[in-house]
């Protein structure tokens, strides 16, 4: 049996195994730094963040209003087109909520792609699964403010627990500590974050870290109060101490 019909056999035993897809982006340039990708949203978040950009895979009411892809479906299309990409990146929603995560991404490696993951860190456990069996090759997460529940709470909602903190700070110590390539990333409001907050984040993180503006037009709360724009965040990188040489804006 050849490679690619073993794999079709394989993908088409997949009905009962789901992983509630809710976006399909065929190509992207620039979700997996260097690499072709295709990329994958899945449904649902523990997370309310003030700046959602992706408010219809978050919202349980307008959840209702949408149906999952197929996941058989993107499979024989990842199949198909697995020699025109380099890798998929699976984002969300809150991808690690899944538990069917780790076998969907096994069934990715086979075709020989590479996969990134976007987290909120909120589930060290899978986090730990996947780079200890070497399912993900980067890890990109979100770092919503300063470890403060409090503070925390102010950007991701009410939903934030202190065991949820905890994760964070787990999955932190995690991609401190990996061999693959990482990345922290928090998206910055004038309204959440101070000076005092981005310094203290700066010296928390020690892999690639990267500050970013909030720049949607559709979030999932109404964005109020100053925002930061590039260039602010820019001018006050420049002005705080420590510098960080792993800091920078994206
Ligand atoms: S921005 Fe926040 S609410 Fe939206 S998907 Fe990411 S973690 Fe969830």
């Amino acid at each position: 049996m050849s490679y690619n019909s073993a794999f079709q056999q394989q993908a088409s035993g997949n009905e009962g195994f789901h992983l509630p897809i809710g976006g399909f982006l065929k190509q992207s340039f620039s979700d997996y730094p260097g690499r072709v990708a295709a990329v994958l949203f899945t449904r649902g978040c523990n997370f309310r963040c003030v700046y959602c950009h992706n408010p219809e895979l978050v919202l349980p009411d307008l959840l209702r209003h949408s149906k999952p892809y197929e996941v058989k479906g993107i499979l024989a299309w990842l199949l198909s087109n697995s020699s025109f990409l380099d890798a998929v990146v699976i984002t969300g929603g809150e991808p690690t909520l899944h538990p069917s995560l780790p076998e969907f991404i096994r069934q990715i490696k086979s075709l020989g792609l590479e996969v990134k993951l976007d987290t909120n860190g909120t589930n060290p456990q899978m986090l730990e699964v996947l780079m200890s069996e070497k399912l993900v090759d980067y890890v990109a997460m979100d770092i919503k403010s300063v470890l403060d529940h409090q503070k925390y709470a102010s950007v991701c909602g009410e939903c934030f627990t202190e065991t949820m903190l905890d994760a964070v700070e787990r999955s932190l110590a995690l991609l401190h500590e990996a061999v693959i390539d990482c990345e922290i990333r928090t998206t910055l409001l004038g309204s959440h974050h101070t000076e005092k907050d981005i310094t203290e984040l700066i010296r928390l993180v020690r892999i690639p870290y990267f500050l970013q503006e909030c720049n949607s037009l559709k979030t999932l709360q109404a964005v109020v109060g100053k925002k930061l724009g590039r260039e602010e965040i820019a001018e006050l990188m420049e002005s705080l101490e420590p510098k960080g040489g792993n800091v920078c804006l994206r």
